[in-house]
């Protein structure tokens, strides 16, 4: 019967105050577009590579034996792999920018602490700070 007139302190103590300050969202923001422009640039050089060697195989498989064809087929399956793999992080990167214009971006889903800049800036995906990422591994 009770039950209903206690809501109103229950929720006040775990919302802890999300802020950063202007400077600190503002390295993040600049770490995580460096990232981005990183990540880009290579992409547009596997791209490339990929276009190269898809010109190669084009231009000489007559000449190829089976194993040499074989060789390039590899490694421009590796290479679009790569790409792949790069595309996927700079969407993650993008996301990332979003989040942190919206003010949801860079707190441990754990514990609720900022995650370090230079952690963002490495691994724009990273949802945990390092010590809660640690206790996670060591299970
Ligand atoms: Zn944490």
């Amino acid at each position: 019967m009770a039950k209903a007139t206690n809501t109103s302190t229950a929720t006040t103590a775990k919302a802890t105050k999300r802020t950063r300050t202007a400077a600190e969202t503002e390295k993040i923001r600049v770490a995580l577009v460096e990232r981005r422009d990183e990540l880009q640039s290579e992409y547009d050089e596997s791209l490339t590579e990929i276009t190269e060697l898809q010109r190669d195989r084009l231009a000489d498989s007559a000449g190829d034996d089976q194993a040499d064809a074989g060789t390039k087929t590899f490694e421009r399956e590796q290479e679009i792999t790569l790409a792949n793999n790069l595309l996927e992080r700079i969407n993650q990167v993008e996301r990332a920018l979003e989040r942190l214009g919206e003010g949801n971006y860079g707190w441990c889903e754990r514990c609720g602490n900022p995650i370090p800049v230079e952690r963002l800036a490495a691994f724009p995906s990273a949802t945990l700070c390092v010590t809660c990422k640690q206790l996670e591994e060591r299970r």
